[in-house]
């Protein structure tokens, strides 16, 4: 198996660390960029609006052809430059500088690709690699002939140093964001995996054999947390369950074994205390047929017990045949009705229809005949014990009713637990074990059916039981 030594909490922080802070910083870093390009964009139209400003006043002044205006037109172009901060040069149609307001480049030759553009009307701007965009319109004479170019160029270092200011305020914001982020994203994953570690210390505890842990699901788990948490605490419920019946089972079978076992002590002490001499025969023989009843009763609670363990066997199938219930509950009435006559108990059988079912058969058998033999043991003088075989379309119904001592209502829930007797000391009498009741329960529900009872102190006990006609 792969080690597991990625914590969930982590796998979450990173998670959300990921999911919060990217989008964050890809889209600061696109907003910048597009913002300086926007400003660039702009300064780019200004100037070419500019240099078209200029270049008509040129055409206007006649600048290029009248000499006695050349003061003025230096004026002009020095006013202008300084107003707006940027440097304005004008070539003449052979890419001589002819004015320049830096006054540096005058009576040179200017070769640059867009004063070849303006040269031809095409009217440019662009940025160059030095951080300075240059924008260059032409000069068109009143024959609309180019006698001109005026070059406007500025530099844009002004725009990376506003975009570089407002970058630096957002990239504080982006900075408080991510504290933010990171606090959220801490709080968030503890939020989600604090109740999953409550969760796995209590199953941890739960598998170290402390089943009286539980969960404490409050209002703020989440619905499918909740359900686990619930779950878990079912879980340790029917374990605890479990782990009490285990218990008492073990205790009262030892108590069940406890009692003949403490006859035989007594009757085989009292056995050896007498002289062998004196004592009469008879009187051996009587303790011993004592000690064998004791000896008759611890089998017949094992016997019972092993049958109960078996048929609680989950990994043993059903194994379900389909069988004629009417006739095989017939066979059990037939095969009872000696120890029924015996009993001086009057014992019929009522089919109302022929049923066949998927059953076990033996498993059945075993389930009808306790309570057969129960309405017989705990009968009456001179009374009856009548069975009935019905069905409908889905169940076979078999009845067991008697009309003997009957069952207080407030013992009716409790004779289906194991060795559990209304009356101890008639039981004894009878040789029940208190298990007969509880390996029927165990049959009829490995059936996939059920078990009523229905009881009247002093006029009688019924009992009902539903198999499904099919097994699924
Ligand atoms: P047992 O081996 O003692 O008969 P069961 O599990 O068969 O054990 O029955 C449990 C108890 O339920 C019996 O001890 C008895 O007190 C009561 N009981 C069972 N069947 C009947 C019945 N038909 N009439 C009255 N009491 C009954």
């Amino acid at each position: 198996m792969a080690k597991r030594n990625i914590k969930l909490k982590w796998t979450l922080l990173i998670t959300y660390l990921i999911i919060g802070l990217c989008p964050l910083i890809i889209l600061s870093n696109l907003t910048f960029e597009s913002v300086e390009k926007y400003f660039i964009e702009e300064r780019k139209k200004e100037l070419l609006l500019q240099a078209n400003v200029i270049s008509g006043h040129i055409s206007i002044s006649d600048y290029m052809h009248d000499e006695s205006k050349s003061i003025l037109f230096d004026y002009d172009i020095n006013q202008t430059s300084k107003q707006s901060g940027y440097r304005i040069m004008v070539l003449d149609n052979t890419g001589v500088v002819i004015n320049d307001s830096n006054k540096t480049e005058e009576g040179k030759i200017y070769y640059l690709p867009e004063i070849v553009d303006a040269l031809n009307n095409k009217d440019v701007s662009s940025l160059q690699a030095n951080d300075t965009i240059h924008a260059a319109v032409s000069i068109m004479d009143d024959r609309s002939n180019c006698i001109g170019v005026v070059l406007v160029c500025d530099s844009v270092a002004d725009i990376a140093e506003n975009v570089s200011e407002i970058e630096k305020s957002v990239l504080s914001i982006i900075l408080v964001l991510v504290v933010v982020v990171v606090l959220m994203t801490i709080f968030l994953s503890w939020f989600f995996t604090n109740p999953i570690n409550g969760i796995i210390e209590v199953i941890k505890k739960m598998s170290e054999g402390h089943f009286d842990q539980r969960i404490t699901v409050n209002d703020f788990l989440h619905t499918e947390l909740a359900e686990l948490s619930e779950s878990c605490n079912n879980m340790a419920e029917k374990l605890e369950q479990v782990e009490t019946n285990r218990q008492e089972f073990v205790s009262n079978v030892s108590h069940e074994l406890k009692t003949p076992l403490s006859s035989i002590k007594v009757l085989s002490d009292s056995v050896l205390l007498q002289d062998p001499d004196t004592v009469p025969k008879e009187m051996y023989v009587e303790f011993l047929e004592d000690i064998n009843s004791e000896v008759d009763r611890m089998t017949a609670i094992i016997n019972d017990l092993l049958t109960l363990v078996r048929l609680n066997r989950q990994e043993v199938p059903l194994n379900p045949q389909p069988v004629v219930i009417s006739d095989m509950v017939e066979d059990i009435v037939k095969r009872l009705t000696p120890i029924a006559d015996a009993e001086g108990i009057e014992l019929n059988y009522t089919k109302a229809k022929s049923v066949t079912a998927e059953v076990n058969e033996t498993k059945l058998s075993l389930a009808i005949s306790n309570l057969i033999e129960n309405g017989i043991k705990y009968n009456s003088e001179n009374g009856k014990v009548s069975v009935t075989v019905d069905a409908d379309h889905q169940n076979a119904f078999i009845t067991v009713s008697d009309t003997g001592i009957g069952i207080a209502e407030e013992e009716l829930n409790k004779i289906f637990d194991r060795f559990y007797r209304v009356d101890k000391n008639r039981d004894r009498q009878t040789g029940g074990t208190g298990l007969g009741l509880a390996i029927t329960r165990s049959a009829v529900l490995m059936h996939n059916g059920s078990i009523k009872v229905s009881s009247t102190e002093n006029e009688g006990t019924t009992f009902v039981v539903r198999i499904p006609l099919k097994q699924k």
